[in-house]
């Protein structure tokens, strides 16, 4: 779902045709075969995707996905998504995105900086001119971006890259930041509830999910759900997340077996009485099997796309309201456009700097969404599909696309 289509946008403003057609015709795909001798009796060839959506605003940015599943729709959609999150987030960054279909886990360490170096080979054109801005997504993390980095020896081309190296401190934790302060909004805007004691179930304990718990439990909130792939961990009391950092330190890592909690079923987990419900690891988790269970008061998407159509429909007529992925896990490119900045000024910015700017883009934006939402009589995902359409459209005119 992630994006409200156009046609139904258009009941709430205008579009014309010209602009329709300019945000649904991405700019650019190159598709390629990443192929390698990884070992003397090994070739490995994976298809690989670099998509720019819509560039009115800036360089294409957005992540690098490693994945067995990704495919050059994934890809598309994902890299239209980060066109509205940095227009959403005022940002100058035009939408992009690139994906391996490849499992990173299956990958050791030597290996996957062989895939990283061959990637970069593949398209360094596009990274040394700057159109192309990559960072971490699912399966890549910021020591890939340090090889990005040494194959190009300019900062300024890649974030997400360790503190050491040019990388902004705050950077690992952004998205995660963003997604625990949008909920912390939502629980207070429109739970109208304090976020101590709030009970939160969360999906994922990668870099989005661990991060997202870690913030909200120093709130106060109680996280008493995780699931990964490897299975769910469930304490009413609240997991403890400081002691689950240390059980499972890694996204290859799973939570399953933590000491601290009892297992369930991923269909209970869907299915828990939580105040929020944050969806921080796959797409289209909230479909039609799985929407009809949950008895969340609130979703704040942390993962790109986690609600289906079909899943949205149902989740509105029961009356969960969902604080939409290109809202709420904006932290993290906000971060990296701190991060590219400073590679080109050599500023420096510290850790509480990048935590308060984060803060305050998604406090700022979430009022705005939430006084137009109300204006609107339509969804959060409504809301804020408008204003960023607004920027798209006006930067299009200013830059006479239009
Ligand atoms: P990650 O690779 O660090 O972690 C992925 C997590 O998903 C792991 O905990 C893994 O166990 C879990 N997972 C995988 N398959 C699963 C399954 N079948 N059931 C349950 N859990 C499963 O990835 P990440 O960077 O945390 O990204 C997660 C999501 O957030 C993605 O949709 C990504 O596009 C989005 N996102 C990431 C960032 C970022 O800065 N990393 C920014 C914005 C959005």
């Amino acid at each position: 779902m992630a994006l409200i289509p156009l046609d139904k946008m258009k009941q709430y403003m205008e579009i014309s045709n010209a602009a329709e057609m300019l945000l649904t015709h991405p700019e650019k795909e190159i598709k390629f075969s990443l192929n390698l001798k990884i070992a003397p009796d090994t070739i490995i060839c994976h298809d690989a995707y670099v998509i720019y959506h819509n560039v009115v605003l800036g360089p294409a940015k957005g992540g690098i996905r490693f994945s067995p599943t990704v495919t050059v729709d994934e890809t598309r959609k994902l890299a239209e998504i980060m066109t509205y999150k940095n227009a959403l987030m005022r940002i100058p960054f035009g939408g992009g995105k690139s994906g391996v279909c490849i499992d990173p886990y299956a990958l050791d360490d030597f290996r996957k900086v062989a895939v990283v170096k061959e990637f970069v080979h593949m398209i360094r054109e596009e990274l040394v001119a700057g159109h192309y801005v990559p960072a971490p997504d699912m399966g890549t993390t910021p020591t890939d971006m340090a090889v990005i980095y040494g194959e190009l020896h300019k900062s300024e081309c890649v974030t997400g890259k360790p503190v050491r190296i040019g990388g902004l401190p705050g950077r690992l934790e952004a998205t995660g930041r963003g997604v625990s302060c949008a909920t912390r909004l939502g629980i207070e805007r429109i739970l109208k509830r304090k976020v101590a004691g709030s009970k939160i179930a969360v999906q994922g304990f990668g870099n989005v999910g661990r991060w997202t718990a870690f913030f909200l439990s120093e709130m106060g909130a109680k996280v008493v759900a995780i699931n990964d792939r490897g299975g769910s961990v469930y304490n009413r009391a609240g997991l403890n997340v400081m002691k689950l950092f240390d059980y499972a330190p890694t996204s290859r890592d799973s939570v399953s077996g933590f000491s601290g909690g009892e297992p369930i079923s991923q269909s209970d987990f869907f299915g828990m009485e939580v105040d929020v419900l944050i969806p921080a690891a796959l797409e289209n988790v909230l479909n039609s099997e799985t929407a009809p269970k949950v008895r969340t008061k609130l979703i704040v998407e942390g993962a790109n796309d986690p609600t289906s159509a079909d899943g949205e429909k149902i989740l509105k007529k029961n009356g969960i309201p969902i604080l939409p992925d290109f809202f709420a896990n904006a932290g993290g490119v906000v971060a990296s456009y701190i991060e590219w900045r400073n590679a080109k000024s050599g500023n420096q910015t510290s850790k509480q700097e990048v935590f308060e700017f984060i803060d305050a883009k998604i406090e700022t934006i979430f009022h705005e969404g939430f006084t137009i939402a109300k204006k609107m009589k339509a969804g959060y995902r409504e809301a804020f599909s408008y204003i960023a359409l607004n920027e798209l459209i006006k930067a299009m005119e200013e830059r006479a696309w239009l």
